[in-house]
């Protein structure tokens, strides 16, 4: 650590963690090592050993004998009591992990404490429905039932992204897990210490039988790659970009291998001039700069009814500036830094552009002064005037970075929110309930808030439509994604046809 960052509130000297030394045994990786490091100040977090052609197969190997020769697919009590056991062993690490995960993604130290609470809240949930993995039973003639039962689809591969490491990783992991699957999991190289950390709450758990759980680690393009492409895998539970998510489903398709897809969005936020706009305000501030942007369902398209527009903006590039941009682990900090340097240039690069082609309200600058020095930090950007065209408007850009469009009437709202290729979330802000559930329902997302946003509940199902995924997550019927549904017929007089 430099003496630069040294001094800043609610830092510790920090040891450098090694992965390589573990002997954990649910963890396969004996190949060459990589840093992960934190976007605050450069620091090295850990030392991360990466996954060989051979620790795969031994990973996906146990996996498969798992399902074979234990208790786990058929026992929904053991699943539940290891679920519940995990869930309990992250709450009470949730300080040392929050740290970690603060210190590995660079968000602020208030939300990686409630990732770490959301993420056992996921786990308590699925830990509830892994006795209650129900089929149906139906009469289909005078001697004839039908018994449609749902059994696990096998190995599963759990494939994470990195800005919200825990909580979506449990999204996937908890359901695959108490539908009575074998997991194999690939964490976000960038965030692989702390995965890895809580991961190993779970492998301690003295019920887990082994092999259900393992871990490989290392680069996406080979390790991620490899495991997709395995024939011992019979399902790929994948989060990340949609260009990521394209290549995963090509390759998955090569063994036609089962799918779940969770990627990237551009979500509209839609306020209408009858709206209370207090909240509304409030509302589009952390829909687009909650974990500084990097979140797949960020609000990163505000579209403001004409009347309002100008007030509106001025109000929020206001309270843009007001934010603090800061050490995640300094407790008054409201945005972190950026998760790489590539993130940050790529940020830069369209924040140029924008410049361009409309006007920069607030922001938009890489801070480098004392307070900042040695991290990754942008301020949080709010652009007007771009046209519809512009890729900040139509493609995802992970950052803080805001695009305001103004509408004059619900048909061309509509028009704007649907106006990418993307389709995972929306916002809408109104006091006339007619209007909210018109264009709810005539916006193509798997979640739309209604004088809301990000409010995420383990009971309600999330997913993309176009190309933010296939399937859903949470809920019920996330749950089901992770099953094969069999159907076993009786026929008491069988009469062939
Ligand atoms: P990426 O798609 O780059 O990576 C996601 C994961 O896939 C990482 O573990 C990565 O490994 C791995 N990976 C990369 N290439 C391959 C490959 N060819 N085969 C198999 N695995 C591969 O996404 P990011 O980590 O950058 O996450 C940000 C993206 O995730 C954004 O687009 C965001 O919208 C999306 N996202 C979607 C969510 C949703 O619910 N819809 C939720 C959160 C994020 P490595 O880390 O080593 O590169």
């Amino acid at each position: 650590m430099n003496s630069e960052t040294a001094v800043r509130p609610g830092r510790q000297t920090w040891r450098t963690l090694d992965f390589t030394r573990s002997e954990e045994t649910f963890l396969h990786a004996s190949g060459p090592s990589f840093e992960s490091r934190d976007p605050a100040t450069g620091e090295a977090v850990a030392v991360i050993p990466t996954s060989t052609a051979a620790d795969l197969d031994d990973a996906v190997g146990l996996a498969r004998e798992a399902g074979a020769t234990t208790r786990w697919a058929t026992d929904g009590g053991l699943r539940a009591r290891v679920l519940y056991g995990f869930a309990q062993a992250l709450r009470s690490r949730r300080d040392e992990l929050a740290e970690l995960l603060t210190r590995e993604q660079g968000k602020t130290i208030h939300e990686s404490q409630i990732e770490l609470n959301g993420s056992a809240e996921m786990v308590e949930y699925y830990a509830g429905l892994a006795r209650a993995v129900y089929g149906r039973s139906t009469v289909l003639g005078p001697d004839v039932t039908g018994v449609i039962l749902r059994e696990p689809v096998g190995v599963v591969a759990v494939i994470t992204p990195w800005n919200w490491p825990l909580t979506l990783l449990v999204r996937s992991l908890a359901p695959a897990l108490a539908a009575g699957n074998a997991t194999v999991v690939k964490p976000a190289s960038l965030t692989s210490a702390v995965s890895v950390k809580a991961l190993s709450l779970l492998a301690e758990q003295p019920e887990l039988p082994p092999g259900v759980l393992s871990v490989v680690l290392g680069p996406g393009a080979t390790t991620g790659d490899a495991l997709v492409g395995h024939a011992g895998v019979d399902m790929i539970a994948f989060t990340g970009e949609t260009r990521t998510g394209i290549q995963v489903m090509k390759r998955a398709a090569e063994g036609l291998r089962k799918v779940a897809l969770e990627l990237g969005g551009k979500s509209p936020n839609v306020v209408f001039a009858d709206a209370d706009l207090d909240k509304a305000l409030a509302g589009a501030d952390n829909a687009i700069f909650t974990t500084c942007g990097q979140i797949c369902t960020a609000g990163s398209r505000l579209l403001v009814e004409e009347p309002i527009v100008d007030d509106f903006v001025e109000r929020l590039a206001g309270n843009a500036r007001q934010l603090r941009v800061g050490d995640g682990l300094d407790a008054s900090t409201q945005l972190g830094p950026v998760i790489s340097a590539e993130q940050r240039d790529k940020i830069l690069t369209y924040v140029e552009r924008g410049k361009e082609e409309g006007t920069l309200v607030a922001g938009g600058l890489a801070l480098d002064d004392d307070g900042h020095r040695g991290g990754l930090f942008v301020s949080p950007a709010i652009f007007t005037d771009l046209p519809p065209t512009s890729s900040l408007i139509r493609e995802e850009i992970f950052g803080p970075v805001l695009t305001v469009q103004s509408f004059r009437d619900e048909q061309e709202a509509i028009a704007l929110a649907n106006g990418t290729e993307y389709g995972l979330a929306a916002g809408i802000w109104t006091q006339n309930l007619d209007r909210a559930w018109r264009v709810g329902r005539a916006i193509q997302a798997g979640t739309i808030w209604v004088n809301t946003y990000h409010h995420f509940y383990d009971e309600a199902e999330v997913g993309g439509y176009k190309r933010s995924g296939i399937g859903r997550h949470q809920g019920l019927e996330g749950l089901h994604e992770f099953t094969e549904t069999k159907h076993l017929n009786f026929d008491g007089k069988p009469t062939l046809w």
